[in-house]
């Protein structure tokens, strides 16, 4: 685990706790944090980070608030609020 892993699961769980606390501006900039660090030290972000958090507004996705899940043909769809959708395959 290098320094900047440990930043960016820092930053995931700052990111979580501000969006269940409501702040989700604060949220935001947490995630766009962690995906500067990461892109700079040429880490991926865990697939937590990637699952709950949107690419195109970097919103810190909560199932039932500021997104919706749907399962499809074998795809878990996520619908961020900006309208983004994410597909994930599941078995
Ligand atoms: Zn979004």
């Amino acid at each position: 685990m290098t320094l900047a892993d440990e930043r960016i699961e820092r930053l995931h769980a700052l990111a979580a706790d501000a969006a269940s606390a409501g702040h989700d501006d604060r949220a935001r900039e947490y995630v766009r944090l962690a995906r500067r660090v990461a892109e700079r030290n040429r880490r991926s972000l865990p697939r937590r980070f990637k699952r709950f958090s949107c690419d195109a507004c970097d919103a810190y996705l909560r199932p039932g608030r500021n997104c919706r899940v749907r399962t499809q043909d074998g795809h878990v769809v996520i619908t961020c609020d900006c309208g983004s959708q994410a597909r994930y395959p599941y078995r």
